[in-house]
């Protein structure tokens, strides 16, 4: 059938009114026998015609010029002319910049695009576009510069790129959040539970596995949360971390795209994923029954073309972090930003992308702007710090392990390069600076990446620190001022900047200690137990507690309210012996807690073992320990405070304002303190970490004692 029909075909083109019908032919030769078709019409010279066509008054044929450029080898040599970008680049046609983009697909194109300022044009329309079209077309081109390096540069140092890409991936991180919302593993709490009780019903090999994997469960948790120098968790992971090399092509299956158009493109092959962004620029294909499928899923294809556009945005940033020369334009703000934002807030992001920032990070040249943009911060609180760490025994959650595991690699890196006499140099000149903030900056720089000199010099950036601590903290207007402040925009709270960097200074092991014996508090069901004051006998003396307006809240019996707590046993046992008539009342001041948390106080001080004892929130937590902290019943106050206690269980970031000041007004147990700050320092997003503080902040001497024993935690070994 082919015998030389190309070749009459493209002869044809010649005569403008035979176009269209010859063009319909093409069409589908193109589609079917796209290389015969190809070398047949390259030798029927009819290129010019081709060129020709586009420029008619009559859009209908420049889909197909634009197909048949993309596609067809021999006949785009022919087409590439320095006179044809020039007339394109002088006509106002819609079409005008797909064209365009087309040209990327050779090294002479590319050459002409980045020589003739067409290259400017496509990232001008790539910026402003509103069609969608248009964008995966300007991508698409992009992409074909990734082994051209002068090519590559040009759009690193055109800024309106680099701008459009962070303006692109905001408004898709925004319009796509996805942020992890960490739960607690209840089958592994109860396991755990189960395996600390014994109560395996003589199972012990079961048991004994169980402890183990409570072990290794909480093992990634024995980093403080800023921290991120520790061991690898793999030998292997140690060795290509370590041996990565320097030029880090960022992905072999972001294979060298082969054609603007794949929809004309013969191979029956189904598209994958990453190869989105090269399917949508043909109708070629619109004329058969294939349209309703596409027209079903318009809004769905819409959502694939704009997840393929930043993919290719963001593939295409790795890319020019490769080179030392991009990395000038690409060290800013929000570029860091931007990344760190697309790994950690939406669903199943190219982790591959991380790479922009190890790159900066590997960088000496830049280590100042890196240090002063705040990129450790940066890192740390948005990828070590991933939400689904910062929950103590939270459902496994890979995208949290990797976000966390990518910023500790990032950090390991920056580090290596500050950590020595040319980053410390820049941090010890902010140091001695007279602006507060510039200072504790510097600290926090200090205490987190130069560590061997923390060791050796613990004490000016340490003790400057915890100054500074006790300085946000002195009243509450200080705290609005400069706690709650930002360093950069969006950024964690100063104040939470400093817990942060203090928590750096907690061991593993500690951590591990005040875990170790943690279990569960599975709150007593309905039915079980025995309510002792439902069913306290008659002959015993009962205790009445009414309220300011003598309504009574709740009765229970004398003798095991006045075992239970020093306050009532003093004020009741001295006239015990003596039978009393008349009933008596005890007054609560209304203002000091609900009824029915005193209620449920009383029910625990009378040693119920029944549903009427359980404690269902933190606020609930805290109310009872002022309470049998005022009224002196230490029992309750362990009762609380125990391993399976309800406070360990209910205290975590989000309760953490309400648990704090409880815990430094009281001290009501001697391992609640170290609980709490191990929440503190461990368990607290930055968010978490400024409510717990302003909490506190009213009162200066609960502040000065939070200070200094915050110190002695982080400091004592244990
Ligand atoms: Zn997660
Ligand atoms: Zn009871």
């Amino acid at each position: 059938m082919l015998s030389n029909g190309g070749f009459y075909l493209g002869k044809l083109l010649a005569k403008v009114e035979r176009r269209e019908e010859v063009v319909k032919i093409l069409k589908v030769l193109l589609k079917r026998h796209n290389n015969v078709l190809d070398r047949q019409l390259s030798r029927s010279e009819c290129s010019e015609h081709v060129i020709e066509m586009f420029f008619e008054r009559s859009n209908k044929n420049r889909q197909f010029v634009i197909d048949l450029f993309s596609n067809s080898i021999c006949i785009r040599e022919q087409m590439e002319t320095e006179k044809f970008i020039e007339q394109l680049l002088a006509c106002s046609l819609p079409e005008k910049h797909r064209m365009l983009a087309a040209f990327s697909q050779t090294a002479w194109g590319r050459a002409k695009l980045r020589t003739s300022g067409a290259l400017d044009v496509v990232i001008d329309v790539f910026s402003s576009s509103e069609q969608i079209e248009e964008k995966v077309a300007a991508v698409s081109a992009f992409r074909h510069f990734v082994h051209d390096t002068a090519g590559m540069r040009h759009l690193s140092e055109n800024s309106i790129f680099v701008n459009t890409v962070v303006r692109d991936v905001k408004k898709y991180v925004e319009e796509n959040l996805a942020e992890c919302e960490p739960a607690v593993d209840i089958d592994f709490v109860k396991r755990l539970t189960n395996a600390e009780n014994g109560s395996g019903d003589g199972d012990n090999g079961a048991t004994h596995q169980n402890i183990a994997e409570s072990v290794d469960r909480l093992h990634k948790d024995f980093y403080s949360m800023w921290s991120y120098d520790t061991p690898q968790t793999s030998p292997r992971r140690a060795q290509s971390a370590s041996m990565s090399p320097p030029y880090n092509a960022p992905s072999p299956s972001y294979s060298f795209p082969s054609s603007v158009s794949s929809s004309a493109a013969s191979s029956p092959a189904p598209r994958r994923p990453s190869e989105g962004i090269l399917d949508d620029l043909s109708d070629v294909e619109s004329d058969n029954g294939e349209e309703k499928v596409e027209k079903e899923d318009a809004a769905e294809k819409k959502k694939r073309q704009e997840k393929s556009i930043i993919e290719g945005e963001l593939w295409l940033l790795t890319w020019l972090a490769q080179d030392d020369h991009n990395l000038q334009f690409l060290i800013r703000p929000d570029v860091v930003d931007c990344v760190v934002s697309y790994l950690r807030s939406t669903s199943s992001p190219d982790f591959r992308t991380y790479r922009v920032l190890r790159r900066m990070a590997t960088h000496r040249t830049h280590v100042y702007r890196l240090l002063d943009l705040e990129f450790h911060v940066r890192i740390l609180t948005g990828l070590c710090a991933s939400p689904c760490r910062m929950l103590k025994y939270a459902k496994p959650c890979k995208h949290c392990d990797k976000c966390s595991e990518h910023g500790r690699e990032i950090l390991r890196e920056f580090a290596s390069h500050v950590d020595n006499s040319y980053g410390d140099a820049h941090i010890n000149s902010q140091f001695t600076k007279e602006d507060f903030v510039h200072r504790t900056k510097a600290a926090i720089a200090k205490i987190v990446l130069v560590k061997e000199r923390i060791r050796l010099a613990k004490v000016p950036a340490l003790t400057e620190l915890f100054n500074a601590l006790a300085h946000v903290m002195s009243s509450p207007d200080n705290f609005r001022e400069l706690g709650k402040m930002t360093t950069y925009e969006n950024g964690p709270s100063f104040a939470s900047q400093i817990i942060g960097a203090l928590s750096i200074l907690i061991s593993g092991q500690k951590i591990k200690e005040l875990c170790e014996n943690d279990m569960w508090y599975f709150p007593t069901e309905e039915g079980a137990g025995e309510c002792a004051v439902e069913n306290a006998p008659e002959s015993e003396e009962l205790l009445h507690f009414i309220d300011e307006n003598d309504k009574e809240i709740v009765v229970a019996p004398m003798k095991k309210i006045c075992e239970n707590s020093h306050y009532f046993e003093g004020m009741y046992s001295s006239d015990f012996v003596e039978k009393t008539e008349g009933i008596r009342t005890f007054q609560v001041q209304s203002e000091s807690c609900p009824p029915e948390d005193f209620r449920l106080f009383i029910h625990l001080l009378s040693t119920c073992t029944a549903a009427c004892t359980v404690v269902s929130s933190a606020e609930q937590c805290a109310t009872l320990l002022a309470l049998s902290d005022q009224f002196l019943c230490p029992t309750i106050s362990k009762q609380l405070c125990a391993d399976d206690g309800p406070l360990r269980t209910y205290l975590n970031g989000h309760s953490l304002h309400t648990l704090l000041p409880v815990a430094l007004a009281t001290n009501a147990h001697p391992t609640l303190l170290d609980t709490v700050y191990l929440t503190l320092v461990r368990f607290s997003s930055s968010e978490d970490v400024t409510k717990a503080l302003e909490a506190i902040c009213e009162n200066s001497t609960v502040v000065n004692t939070f200070v200094t024993s915050l110190r002695t935690f982080l400091t004592t070994k244990c």
